[in-house]
């Protein structure tokens, strides 16, 4: 039989259409660049995203061609997020974090043609712009009076957009038309370019959408303090107009005062990775403050902590879902929401499941196997390599030629994990930062998460020394909480609790700070090299 039904490609332009049509006075609070809190919605947001798509068709840019997107979350991003794949042009997201030579590489890689950047970012690109061998136009995105002048013709956002009269139509094209391009962080060589398509970013928000994911509906206010420049933005950007939600924008102010005060506009829903709610925490006990009306945050990116989860839950009633994804999966793979088997447990079992990163959603599919690429029980107790596929997972790297994936679309996430009988997935290691002693694994995420429980812990990173008879060793480093003078030995008896005797760290290192990745996450690499050139010796092996 013939197909009767309609054709309606999935294009991101209909999420924003849905959102100002049917929700179009929902307000969209906004921490401008520029200093003040404004006030939109997403009626007016679709208007002038249609000016910028019109602005950009005007510049002469042809569907397909990558424009470069630097910008803080605030409103006047999410016009900027619309117009640009409404022009047909294709959204590669910046993180101003990376380094002078990365941005360099990702941006000629990518060969964007144009760059629309926040003012206070212009001096992120002013000392690279000769660099760029692609980019044609800089639009700074402000308006006259902030306009700086660190790069010669730039065009003002404002100035620009208001001479737009916005009687226009989104560019159409397939649902299949690239999107979006977002790169890792390139924690190992060079970031990799991850391609979105519209079809891929519209399935995977109704995914992420879905009551055992997100729950996202139109009473929610959701403030992503995850930048939208990291994996996708964590797909909020899609999730909240598809559903009609309300938002709030933070804009550049990323201390916890400043995440704080947006929270107090009225958000129920946020999102960030743990680092942040580890300040947000610290901030909530010297203040004595308390959230008046948050009552739901996800957290990933890295594992989140049960200190943390316990923190937010008794203390605050904020119900935590932890949840794990990739910038290679668009980016949401698992939520530890309750399935009925979770809900008649106690609630400190409830805890322990949300200490796992929980379990996928309909459109992403799962394995675990040994290094043979033999299927592993789903017993919580065998760790293997981490599987994904589906609709909202990279098949190949941008320009890399290879495909990304084997045996049937699975792409190995390089986490390592277990899977419960219910589903239940459980991250215990990145697998090149895995400690290998005797033969077995130890995982460090465990060790670290027991280890900032501590008081006197501000932020833990467990590390395999080079052991000639072990293979390695774990050590933790540390960075000690203000003011704090932890013991070792208490940290190390934390952070052994339900550990086998040869699994315990040999020693606890002391450091002012941790190195990051652009992202946010603890860099072991550079960690490692740290350690390296510090010649760091084993207890065992000092003189
Ligand atoms: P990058 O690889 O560039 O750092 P991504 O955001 O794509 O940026 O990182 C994805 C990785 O982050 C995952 O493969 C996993 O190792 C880690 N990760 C994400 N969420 C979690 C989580 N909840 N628990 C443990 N690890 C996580």
């Amino acid at each position: 039989m013939r197909d009767l039904m309609q054709d309606w490609e999935m294009r991101v332009s209909r999420i924003i259409d849905h959102a100002a049509k049917y929700h179009g006075n929902r307000p969209i609070t906004s921490r401008t660049v520029e200093g003040p809190i404004e006030t939109t919605n997403w009626r007016e947001v679709r208007d002038d995203a249609l000016k910028v798509s019109q602005g950009l068709v005007g510049l002469g840019v042809k569907p397909g061609e990558p424009i470069g997107v630097m910008a803080w979350n605030t409103a006047r991003h999410l016009k900027v997020w619309y117009g640009v794949s409404g022009s047909g042009a294709v959204l590669h997201t910046l993180n101003p974090r990376l380094s002078g030579d990365q941005l360099v590489y990702i941006i000629n890689h990518a060969e964007d043609t144009m760059l629309m950047v926040d003012f206070d970012l212009s001096a992120v690109i002013a000392p690279i712009v000769d660099r760029l061998e692609t980019v044609k136009k800089i639009i700074i995105m402000t308006d006259r009076e902030h306009m700086p002048d660190n790069i010669q013709g730039a065009i003002c956002f404002e100035d620009w957009i208001a001479e737009q009269d916005g009687d226009f139509d989104w560019v159409e094209g397939s649902e299949r038309d690239a999107c979006g391009i977002c790169y890792t962080s390139g924690t190992t060589g060079n970031p990799k370019g991850v391609v979105y398509t519209h079809r891929s970013n519209v399935l995977h928000a109704l995914a992420a959408s879905s009551p055992d994911v997100l729950n996202m509906t139109s009473r929610d206010t959701l403030m992503p303090v995850v930048p939208l420049f990291h994996a996708n933005g964590w797909s909020i950007a899609y999730t909240a107009p598809m559903n009609g939600a309300a938002m709030v924008m933070p804009g550049r102010d990323m201390t916890p005062a400043g995440i704080y005060e947006m929270l107090e506009h009225g958000v129920t829903f946020t999102a960030a990775v743990p680092t942040i709610w580890l300040g947000m925490l610290q901030y909530l006990k010297e203040t004595g403050k308390t959230f008046s009306t948050l009552s739901r945050v996800v957290i990933g990116g890295s594992s989140c902590p049960r200190a943390v989860i316990e923190a937010f839950q008794d203390n605050y009633g904020v119900r935590v879902f932890h949840a794990w994804g990739m910038t290679e999966t668009s980016p949401l793979g698992t939520t530890s929401s309750f399935k009925p088997e979770i809900e008649v447990l106690s609630d400190k079992e409830k805890v322990d499941v949300q200490t796992s990163v929980g379990h996928p959603p309909f459109s992403v599919d799962l394995r675990i196997t040994d290094d043979e690429g033999n299927e592993l029980e789903w017993d919580g107790q065998t760790q293997g390599r981490l599987w994904i596929r589906g609709p909202g997972v990279v098949k190949q790297y941008l320009k890399k030629g290879e495909d990304a994936t084997v045996g049937g679309n699975w792409f190995d996430t390089g986490d390592v994990a277990t899977m419960d009988e219910n589903a239940y997935v459980r991250i215990t290691d990145r697998s090149k930062d895995v400690i290998k002693s005797g033969g077995e694994w130890i995982s460090s995420i465990d060790m670290e998460n027991a280890a900032v429980a501590h008081p006197g812990v501000a932020e833990a990173a467990a590390i395999g020394i080079p052991h000639p008879k072990w293979d390695e060793r774990p050590i933790l480093v540390i960075v000690k909480a203000p003011d704090a003078d932890p013991d070792p030995a208490e940290i190390v008896e934390l952070a052994s609790e339900g550990l086998a005797k040869w699994q315990r760290p040999d020693d606890v290192v002391f450091m002012d700070e941790l190195p990051h990745t652009a992202t946010g996450k603890i860099s072991k690499l550079h960690l490692r090299q740290q350690l390296e050139k510090m010649d760091y010796k084993l207890p065992e092996f000092r003189g």
